[in-house]
């Protein structure tokens, strides 16, 4: 293995699920819904595999999706994009997350990231030969701090990788903390790269903000998102980058040598459900949302500190008070303690004194699976 690698260790989700399946534990961890999106989006990827759409589709993406992503970043957010120069389709965001640092990273640039980070980013920042350096959302709240932000910035950074709605903690970054994040992209002319992918799983009446509708940002902004969380198909993996015609080009220059194009059936089938199924991903963050306060409460009686997540569909607690000082020993013995998987947080974490306690649950899971998780975490307690 090529030193670029060494060091990085193979995914969390992976290595978690695969327990799940070897202990028939049940799997709290790897976020991927148990029930599949809506089956009249199903029928229009059949349709299209029926229908002649299996040899590649253009670099940049079918036409047809590539209209829906802009006509939905306009009806959502009155975000103004050019699907012909504006708009690239990626295997899923994490193709999107590879293409962007990969076309916008110099080896020794630094990337500031949020802590706790997504672990691709990791991978990827490394992968380019970039150096990240951590800004870390603190529990209970996992709020930016401004400061904390301005101080991670040097001269050799580059790219901001922002991800609001933020994957573990579930913070979705309010207006005055994407302001901060916009006034130093600004003073110190830093590309920022932000993934969006849990745009529309957000709770409590919150509203997402991108980052680019905020005043300087249009023009050093990529956004990225995915069909994976807003429709429920993760296996599908069909994401978009979306910004300026020069940001994308240079995304779509490296994603052309990563896998030229993806996903020619499935991308007809997208398109359709941006323009027809709005319904589908709001009454999802409903249900979502029910299944955060079912989990969240039955943890909470466990004794665990529970960070109630404004978004996505994870929520970390700590899990110190429960008689554990690290999470990645509780996790591996969870399956036998209870049968249930979940996630050790400090595989996001270069802080471990922050890292070190923390435990992600999804709760992406039918109603039934999550009552029986509580079940089973109350029966082992
Ligand atoms: N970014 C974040 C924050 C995620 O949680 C995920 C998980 N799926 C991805 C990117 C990857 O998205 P995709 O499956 O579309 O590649
Ligand atoms: N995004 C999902 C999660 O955070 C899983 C994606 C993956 O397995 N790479 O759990």
């Amino acid at each position: 293995t090529a030193q670029r690698l060494r060091g990085i260790p193979p995914t969390i989700f992976a290595e978690m699920s695969a327990l799940a399946v070897r202990t028939g534990a049940l799997n709290l961890g790897q976020g991927f819904p148990d029930v599949d999106g809506p089956p009249e989006v199903v029928a229009r990827a059949v349709e299209a595999l029926r229908n002649g759409r299996n040899q590649y589709a253009p670099g940049q993406g079918t036409p047809e999706l590539r209209a829906a992503v802009a006509a939905h970043q306009q009806r959502h957010y009155g975000i103004e994009l050019d699907p012909d120069t504006e708009v690239v389709v990626t295997a899923g965001a994490t193709e999107g997350i590879a293409a962007a640092i990969l076309a916008l990273v110099n080896p020794g640039d630094e990337v500031v990231v949020l802590e706790p980070f997504y672990d691709s980013y990791v991978a990827t920042i490394a992968m380019a030969g970039g150096v990240r350096r951590p800004v870390t959302l603190r529990a209970p709240h996992f709020r930016l701090d401004a400061e904390e932000l301005r101080a991670a910035v040097t001269d050799r950074t580059t790219v901001i990788l922002l991800n609001t709605p933020h994957n573990p903690t579930g913070s979705v970054l309010t207006p005055e903390e994407l302001a901060a994040v916009a006034r130093v992209a600004v003073e110190h002319d830093l590309v920022v790269v932000t993934d969006e992918v849990y745009e529309h799983l957000v709770f409590d009446g919150r509203r997402h903000v991108p980052l680019c509708t905020l005043p300087g940002m249009a023009e050093r902004t990529v956004s990225l998102s995915s069909a994976g969380k807003t429709f429920s198909f993760t296996g599908w993996k069909v994401g978009w980058a979306t910004g300026p015609a020069d940001l994308v080009a240079s995304v779509s220059a490296a994603k052309q040598w990563l896998t030229f194009t993806n996903a020619a059936p499935l991308q007809p089938a997208v398109a359709w459900a941006l323009e027809h199924e709005s319904g589908f991903y709001a009454s999802l963050a409903a249900d979502l949302q029910k299944k955060r306060d079912l989990l969240c409460a039955g943890l909470g009686e466990l004794d665990l500190d529970v960070y109630l997540p404004e978004s996505t569909y994870f929520v970390t607690t700590d899990v110190r008070r429960y008689g554990h000082r690290d999470a990645r020993a509780f996790c591996l013995a969870l399956p036998e303690r209870a049968g249930v998987v979940a996630i050790p947080a400090q595989a996001f974490y270069d802080d471990q004194e922050e890292g070190r306690h923390k435990v992600r649950w999804a709760f992406c899971k039918e109603r039934s699976v999550v009552e029986e998780g509580v079940r089973r975490l109350r029966a082992a307690d």
